[in-house]
Protein backbone atom coordinates (compact mmCIF):
# COMPACT_ATOMS: atom_id res chain seq x y z
CA UNK A 1 0.00 0.00 0.00
CA UNK A 2 1.48 3.21 -0.97
CA UNK A 3 0.64 6.30 1.25
CA UNK A 4 0.23 10.09 0.15
CA UNK A 5 0.57 12.38 2.54
CA UNK A 6 -0.83 16.63 2.49
CA UNK A 7 0.50 18.86 4.89
CA UNK A 8 -1.50 22.05 4.78
CA UNK A 9 -1.78 24.45 7.29
CA UNK A 10 -0.73 28.34 7.38
CA UNK A 11 3.26 29.57 7.18
CA UNK A 12 5.19 28.48 10.36
CA UNK A 13 2.56 25.53 11.78
CA UNK A 14 5.42 23.57 11.60
CA UNK A 15 4.81 21.83 8.75
CA UNK A 16 8.29 21.52 6.86
CA UNK A 17 9.68 20.59 10.56
CA UNK A 18 7.52 17.66 11.03
CA UNK A 19 7.48 16.78 7.87
CA UNK A 20 11.75 16.34 7.94
CA UNK A 21 11.16 14.28 10.93
CA UNK A 22 8.35 11.81 9.59
CA UNK A 23 10.24 11.10 6.24
CA UNK A 24 13.04 10.19 7.85
CA UNK A 25 11.51 7.97 10.15
CA UNK A 26 9.34 6.52 7.49
CA UNK A 27 11.24 6.80 3.80
CA UNK A 28 8.39 8.60 2.66
CA UNK A 29 9.48 11.21 0.17
CA UNK A 30 9.39 14.79 1.81
CA UNK A 31 8.44 17.32 -1.63
CA UNK A 32 8.00 20.70 -1.00
CA UNK A 33 7.21 23.04 -3.48
CA UNK A 34 8.66 26.26 -1.45
CA UNK A 35 12.23 24.86 -1.37
CA UNK A 36 12.54 23.55 -5.28
CA UNK A 37 11.17 27.00 -5.97
CA UNK A 38 13.68 28.24 -4.02
CA UNK A 39 16.48 26.35 -5.72
CA UNK A 40 14.91 27.36 -9.27
CA UNK A 41 15.35 30.93 -8.00
CA UNK A 42 19.04 30.60 -6.60
CA UNK A 43 20.03 28.44 -10.09
CA UNK A 44 18.38 31.60 -11.88
CA UNK A 45 16.22 29.63 -13.95
CA UNK A 46 13.73 30.77 -16.41
CA UNK A 47 10.95 29.60 -13.90
CA UNK A 48 12.83 30.90 -11.04
CA UNK A 49 13.21 34.57 -12.07
CA UNK A 50 9.13 34.37 -12.88
CA UNK A 51 8.35 32.54 -9.16
CA UNK A 52 10.68 35.30 -7.55
CA UNK A 53 8.45 37.76 -8.64
CA UNK A 54 5.69 36.29 -6.72
CA UNK A 55 7.51 34.55 -3.63
CA UNK A 56 9.09 38.17 -2.63
CA UNK A 57 5.49 39.41 -2.22
CA UNK A 58 4.37 36.73 -0.62
CA UNK A 59 1.98 35.42 -3.49
CA UNK A 60 1.36 32.51 -5.24
CA UNK A 61 3.67 31.51 -8.01
CA UNK A 62 1.86 31.39 -11.17
CA UNK A 63 -0.09 27.60 -11.14
CA UNK A 64 1.45 26.64 -14.41
CA UNK A 65 5.03 26.74 -12.84
CA UNK A 66 4.13 25.16 -10.00
CA UNK A 67 2.23 22.33 -11.96
CA UNK A 68 5.42 21.23 -14.20
CA UNK A 69 7.68 21.21 -10.95
CA UNK A 70 5.48 19.54 -9.08
CA UNK A 71 4.61 16.74 -11.70
CA UNK A 72 7.87 16.05 -12.43
CA UNK A 73 9.05 15.41 -8.92
CA UNK A 74 6.15 13.06 -8.42
CA UNK A 75 6.96 11.24 -10.92
CA UNK A 76 10.53 10.45 -9.90
CA UNK A 77 11.31 7.32 -8.90
CA UNK A 78 12.38 8.06 -5.17
CA UNK A 79 8.19 8.63 -4.89
CA UNK A 80 7.25 5.45 -6.11
CA UNK A 81 6.77 4.11 -2.70
CA UNK A 82 5.24 7.37 -1.42
CA UNK A 83 5.40 11.07 -0.72
CA UNK A 84 4.37 13.72 1.94
CA UNK A 85 3.53 17.03 -0.43
CA UNK A 86 4.64 20.29 1.85
CA UNK A 87 3.11 23.29 0.18
CA UNK A 88 1.37 21.60 -2.87
CA UNK A 89 -0.97 22.08 -3.13
CA UNK A 90 -2.19 25.68 -2.23
CA UNK A 91 -5.59 26.14 -3.50
CA UNK A 92 -8.58 23.94 -4.67
CA UNK A 93 -7.26 24.52 -8.62
CA UNK A 94 -3.71 23.25 -7.38
CA UNK A 95 -6.02 20.57 -5.74
CA UNK A 96 -7.57 19.77 -8.74
CA UNK A 97 -3.67 19.16 -10.97
CA UNK A 98 -3.01 16.97 -8.24
CA UNK A 99 -5.77 14.93 -8.91
CA UNK A 100 -5.05 14.58 -11.82
CA UNK A 101 -1.79 14.21 -11.67
CA UNK A 102 -2.23 11.07 -8.90
CA UNK A 103 -4.58 9.89 -11.58
CA UNK A 104 -1.89 9.34 -13.44
CA UNK A 105 1.18 7.86 -11.53
CA UNK A 106 -1.36 6.14 -9.13
CA UNK A 107 -2.89 3.44 -11.66
CA UNK A 108 -3.48 0.58 -10.39
CA UNK A 109 -2.32 1.08 -7.02
CA UNK A 110 -3.29 1.02 -3.44
CA UNK A 111 -3.24 4.65 -2.27
CA UNK A 112 -4.00 5.79 1.28
CA UNK A 113 -3.54 9.59 0.83
CA UNK A 114 -4.79 11.38 3.98
CA UNK A 115 -4.72 15.34 4.68
CA UNK A 116 -3.35 16.65 8.05
CA UNK A 117 -4.18 20.03 8.73
CA UNK A 118 -1.87 21.42 11.40
CA UNK A 119 -5.03 23.48 13.57
CA UNK A 120 -2.45 26.14 15.53
CA UNK A 121 -3.84 29.46 16.79
CA UNK A 122 -2.26 32.54 14.52
CA UNK A 123 -0.86 34.84 16.93
CA UNK A 124 3.05 34.18 17.61
CA UNK A 125 3.28 32.50 13.99
CA UNK A 126 4.82 36.11 12.58
CA UNK A 127 7.76 36.00 15.11
CA UNK A 128 8.03 32.69 14.56
CA UNK A 129 8.60 33.61 11.05
CA UNK A 130 11.00 36.61 11.59
CA UNK A 131 13.18 34.43 14.19
CA UNK A 132 13.74 31.45 11.79
CA UNK A 133 16.69 30.54 10.43
CA UNK A 134 16.97 27.08 8.29
CA UNK A 135 20.81 25.68 7.84
CA UNK A 136 22.24 26.43 4.09
CA UNK A 137 23.83 22.68 4.52
CA UNK A 138 21.05 19.95 6.10
CA UNK A 139 18.36 22.48 5.90
CA UNK A 140 17.25 21.74 9.45
CA UNK A 141 15.29 24.76 10.87
CA UNK A 142 15.48 26.39 13.71
CA UNK A 143 13.71 29.30 16.32
CA UNK A 144 16.62 31.35 17.23
CA UNK A 145 14.47 33.37 19.91
CA UNK A 146 13.43 29.92 21.67
CA UNK A 147 16.00 27.91 21.27
CA UNK A 148 20.07 27.88 22.29
CA UNK A 149 22.25 26.94 20.18
CA UNK A 150 25.34 25.91 20.92
CA UNK A 151 27.24 28.18 18.18
CA UNK A 152 25.52 31.19 16.97
CA UNK A 153 24.68 31.48 13.69
CA UNK A 154 25.46 27.49 13.08
CA UNK A 155 23.71 24.81 12.62
CA UNK A 156 23.56 22.39 15.68
CA UNK A 157 23.45 19.38 13.62
CA UNK A 158 25.98 19.75 11.14
CA UNK A 159 27.77 23.21 12.08
CA UNK A 160 26.94 24.78 8.86
CA UNK A 161 25.74 28.28 8.09
CA UNK A 162 22.20 29.40 9.17
CA UNK A 163 20.51 31.26 6.48
CA UNK A 164 17.00 33.73 6.89
CA UNK A 165 15.16 33.22 4.06
CA UNK A 166 14.14 35.97 1.78
CA UNK A 167 10.07 35.89 2.63
CA UNK A 168 10.55 35.97 6.15
CA UNK A 169 10.17 39.36 7.21
CA UNK A 170 7.04 40.97 8.64
CA UNK A 171 5.93 42.55 5.74
CA UNK A 172 5.78 39.48 3.49
CA UNK A 173 4.97 37.14 6.32
CA UNK A 174 1.63 39.34 6.59
CA UNK A 175 1.26 38.78 3.16
CA UNK A 176 1.78 34.83 3.05
CA UNK A 177 -1.01 35.09 5.45
CA UNK A 178 -3.50 37.02 4.01
CA UNK A 179 -2.70 34.62 0.89
CA UNK A 180 -3.15 31.56 3.01
CA UNK A 181 -6.49 32.78 4.24
CA UNK A 182 -8.14 33.71 0.71
CA UNK A 183 -6.55 30.96 -1.48
CA UNK A 184 -5.38 27.62 0.57
CA UNK A 185 -7.71 27.69 3.58
CA UNK A 186 -10.56 26.67 1.45
CA UNK A 187 -8.85 23.26 1.03
CA UNK A 188 -9.76 22.37 4.48
CA UNK A 189 -13.10 22.29 4.01
CA UNK A 190 -12.96 20.67 0.54
CA UNK A 191 -10.90 17.99 1.91
CA UNK A 192 -12.61 17.56 4.78
CA UNK A 193 -16.16 16.89 2.99
CA UNK A 194 -13.91 14.47 0.80
CA UNK A 195 -13.26 12.53 4.20
CA UNK A 196 -9.55 12.72 4.01
CA UNK A 197 -8.66 15.49 6.48
CA UNK A 198 -7.26 14.52 9.73
CA UNK A 199 -6.80 17.34 12.34
CA UNK A 200 -3.77 17.77 14.73
CA UNK A 201 -3.16 20.08 17.39
CA UNK A 202 0.04 21.51 16.57
CA UNK A 203 0.74 23.78 19.55
CA UNK A 204 3.26 22.50 21.27
CA UNK A 205 7.04 21.30 21.36
CA UNK A 206 8.58 19.46 18.14
CA UNK A 207 8.38 16.05 19.66
CA UNK A 208 4.70 17.16 21.51
CA UNK A 209 3.45 17.82 18.01
CA UNK A 210 5.06 14.75 15.96
CA UNK A 211 3.22 12.49 18.24
CA UNK A 212 0.47 14.01 17.21
CA UNK A 213 0.94 13.26 13.56
CA UNK A 214 2.07 9.92 14.36
CA UNK A 215 -1.23 8.93 16.27
CA UNK A 216 -3.34 10.59 12.96
CA UNK A 217 -1.29 8.64 10.57
CA UNK A 218 -2.48 5.42 12.07
CA UNK A 219 -6.01 6.69 12.28
P1 LIG B 1 6.92 27.92 1.62
O1 LIG B 1 8.37 27.53 1.67
O2 LIG B 1 6.02 26.73 1.54
O3 LIG B 1 6.55 28.86 2.74
O4 LIG B 1 6.72 28.73 0.26
C1 LIG B 1 7.42 29.93 0.01
C2 LIG B 1 6.80 30.65 -1.17
O5 LIG B 1 6.93 29.83 -2.34
C3 LIG B 1 5.31 30.92 -1.05
O6 LIG B 1 5.04 32.11 -0.33
C4 LIG B 1 4.92 31.03 -2.52
O7 LIG B 1 5.31 32.29 -3.06
C5 LIG B 1 5.78 29.96 -3.17
N1 LIG B 1 5.09 28.66 -3.22
C6 LIG B 1 5.41 27.52 -2.53
N2 LIG B 1 4.57 26.54 -2.83
C7 LIG B 1 3.69 27.04 -3.74
C8 LIG B 1 2.56 26.52 -4.42
N3 LIG B 1 2.13 25.26 -4.22
N4 LIG B 1 1.92 27.34 -5.29
C9 LIG B 1 2.32 28.59 -5.51
N5 LIG B 1 3.35 29.16 -4.88
C10 LIG B 1 4.04 28.40 -4.00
Amino acid sequence: MKTELIMVGPPASGKGTQTKKLAADTGLKHVDTGSMLREAVANCTEAGKIAKQYMDKGQLVPVDIVAKIIKERLSKDDCKNGFILDGFPRSPEQAKILDKILEEIDCNEQVTLKVIYFDIPMNNLVERIVNRRSCSSCGAIFNIKTMTLKNVGKCDICNGELIQRADDNEETAKSRFNTYFEQTAPLIDMYEKRGNLVKINATGTIDEVYENLKAAIKQ
